[in-house]
């Protein structure tokens, strides 16, 4: 076996493949960029090397960079883990030529696969069953549309190199086929330097189950079941689950073996993943073949008992496969919720800031394969970062992967909804609350799965803001006294300090005061903000908010677990702050209070003054208006991209373009004016 290895990867996948590593008594080099030197993947593994900035284009995906970092630690094999080099031909090529093991399959076999439209001729040879559609060369724009034309609408755009949603289009006139190309191209050339896409039918109610596959180089090929991907937001996948809601033994098999033949025809070696998109009848068709370990191989380890990173290893190092097909049976339901740093609410705009705060669900064990002959760990989480950590704008924004194990799909849906509720993140909007809404819903529950589950069930996925409840308010209002009280007592020889006097306690007389705060609601409702009324006692508060007055007394508290008693009812939560913003998590929910500072300047929000602002740093990459146009509202004006992907700014409104500030290519800062606009 291998005794040192070079993990070319960062976040969670680094830790991860770190994690097997160590346990395998083998030692681990890490490469990291500037952006990333206090990056948790750096610190779990034995040795860490810098090799550029943080843009991955100099750091991450410089091939002869880490290859020499390679050779100068002695490293004897390089794990890429996805995304950046991992499929990679060029790069696995260059491995090899110094000696090197690539962990992955041959550079032939990522060539046949790594374009889609090849991997399709190719399969279309092999009999596998493909989506109708255009794969061939030619890419004439008018051409292409012909051919969306005969395919018939609605049409799906892919880049051919294409990967984890980007560049995809779905068309649904032949009218908008030409301006969907274009915006199909300019992503794939800017996400995978190369323009070339195909037309296929996008069909309708679709789900994704793709499988899992693993071959050594002693001629030894398995599928390792299904998982079924369904749950997708933009084309990316959101939950992951193991074995597929409904699969019967039949089909399951006979994916499986026509995943096997995929494999083979390539020549495959290590771990693969050959996804297919099914019909609700069944039927399936070949979509792609992934020539990486994926981000959710963690629900096939949990079924099936493996850890798939050790496969890689000893598959790299000319062992066998470590069970036969057989050998492989499916233990349990396993499901995987991708966490991530964005705001669902806003067209899951990806959310960039530092984790203050981040506490995951408890009794977690990272036991990869479970314990000898019983079941795997209920719990598991595979993160990148730590508290403190930030999430920039140059990678995805992925927080953590939170996957769950039960004995059956039931208890497995059990455990995630629990563990969401104890996942409590301060610092950056994530999707935790919507993941939440997203498994107890009744479509996932009742696995009534497709591609388009999410946008279908958009009511119930994205309620209105509710008004936030008394038992909320009431622990936002225990923390911040508590807090002034600690401040007051601490410091209160500082006269400059208002909090120095401001101290409720009065011996035998009640003092009255008002708290007031804030949250989307109360913004939305322009209903001001929510007034607490506290009334000091020897031992305790009166409370009245909402027209409600009851007792409330402070029973425990331990850091941020505060339990206090409102009237008869007995409420526990914790209560974490920053700034004047009160994360209060109750009940398995998280309420964003904002205390409405009496002392701080008056708001002083920022006029929107008629300004286009970037909603986050990134690239102008198509600037659509012009000096002095007449625009209507929703227009398309500028389109940057940030974080991977094309966000659109239109117009607010009717009005006109009074200047434009940026040009293509243009790097912008968040909030930064991108036009001057006029109102009509
Ligand atoms: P990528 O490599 O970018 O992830 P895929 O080809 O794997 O792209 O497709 C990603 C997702 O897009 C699929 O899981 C599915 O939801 C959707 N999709 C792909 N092809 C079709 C199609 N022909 N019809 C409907 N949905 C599709």
């Amino acid at each position: 076996m291998f005794t040192k290895i070079l993990i070319a990867n960062r976040g969670e996948i680094a830790c991860r493949v770190a994690a097997t590593a160590r346990r395998m008594g083998i030692r681990t080099v890490a490469v990291y960029s500037e952006a990333d030197a206090n990056a948790k993947h750096v610190a779990v593994c034995d040795e860490a090397v810098l090799i550029g900035p943080a843009a991955a284009k100099e750091s991450y995906l410089c091939g002869d960079k880490i290859i020499a970092v390679a050779l100068a630690t002695g490293a004897e094999a390089i794990h890429p883990g996805y995304g950046f080099l991992s499929e990679n031909a060029e790069f696995a090529d260059a491995c090899a030529e110094v000696g090197l093991v690539f962990i992955g399959p041959p550079a032939s076999a990522m060539r046949a696969m790594g374009s889609k439209s090849a991997a399709k001729s190719l399969m279309e040879k092999a009999n596998v069953p493909l989506v109708p559609g255009y794969h061939g060369d030619e890419q004439d724009p008018d051409f292409l549309q012909q051919q969306g034309d005969r395919i018939g609408y609605p049409v799906l755009l892919k880049a051919s190199a294409g990967g984890g949603g980007k560049g995809m289009r779905v068309i649904e006139k032949s009218e908008d086929f030409k301006a969907a190309l274009a915006s199909c191209k300019r992503e794939a050339i800017s996400s995978f330097g190369d323009d070339k896409v195909l037309a296929e039918k996008y069909l309708l109610r679709p789900r994704h189950i793709e499988i899992q596959v693993f071959a050594d180089t002693l001629g030894n090929c398995v599928y390792l079941h299904e998982r079924d991907c369904s749950v997708q937001r933009r084309h990316q996948k959101v939950l992951e689950e193991a074995p597929a809601p409904g699969m019967s033994p039949e089909r399951r098999a006979a994916m499986g073996e026509a995943a096997v033949a995929a494999a083979r025809a390539v020549g495959y070696v290590g771990a693969g993943t050959v996804e297919f998109i099914a019909n609700q009848d069944g039927s399936f068709y070949f979509m792609e073949m992934n020539t990486r370990l994926q981000v959710e191989h963690p629900v096939t380890e949990m079924i099936t008992g493996t850890d798939l990173v050790e496969w890689q290893l000893r598959v790299a190092n000319g062992q066998p496969l470590p069970k036969t097909q057989a050998e492989l049976g499916i233990h349990g339901h396993a499901i995987e919720a991708r966490i991530y740093a964005e705001n669902p609410e806003k067209g899951f705009l990806p959310s960039i800031g530092t984790l203050r705060h981040m506490d995951t669900p408890g009794a977690v064990s990272f036991e990869l394969g479970g314990t000898p002959g019983g079941s795997p760990a209920a719990v598991r989480i595979d993160s990148g970062v730590r508290e403190g950590d930030a999430i920039s704008p140059y990678y995805d924004p992925m927080i953590a992967k939170l996957i769950v194990w039960g004995a059956d799909r039931t208890q497995a849906l059990a455990r995630m909804s629990q563990a969401l509720a104890e996942f409590q993140i301060v610092g950056l909007a994530t999707n935790i609350a919507f993941l939440k809404r997203l498994v107890e819903g009744a479509a996932f529950a009742t696995a009534d799965l497709d591609t388009g589950l999410i946008e279908r069930n958009a009511d119930t996925l994205f309620p209105p803001p509710k008004a936030a409840p008394v038992g909320a308010l009431a622990l936002a209002a225990v923390a911040l006294t508590g807090a002034e009280k600690q401040a007051s007592s601490g410091q209160s020889h500082n006269r400059s300090d208002p909090w120095g006097n401001a101290l409720g306690w009065r011996l035998n007389s009640a003092y009255q005061r008002q708290l007031s705060f804030s949250d989307e609601y109360s913004a939305a409702k322009e209903s001001k903000a929510y007034k607490v009324g506290l009334t000091y006692r020897p031992h305790g508060w009166d409370l009245s908010v909402n027209g409600i007055d009851a007792e409330l007394a402070v029973t425990a508290q331990a850091g941020a677990e505060l339990s206090i008693k409102l009237g008869a009812t007995s409420i526990h939560g914790a209560v974490r702050r920053d700034g004047d913003t009160f994360h209060v998590f109750t009940g398995g929910r998280h309420f964003v209070l904002v205390y409405n500072d009496p002392m701080a300047h008056a708001g002083e929000a920022e006029a929107a003054g008629g300004r286009l602002t970037a909603p986050m740093p990134g690239k102008v990459v198509a600037v659509l208006a012009t000096k002095g146009q007449q625009v209507k509202k929703g227009d398309p004006l500028v389109i940057m991209e940030a974080m991977k992907m094309e966000h659109t700014i239109g117009a607010p409104g009717d009005g006109l373009v009074e200047e434009i500030l940026y040009q293509v290519g243009d790097q912008v800062a968040d909030g930064a004016p991108l036009l001057a606009f006029k109102a009509a």
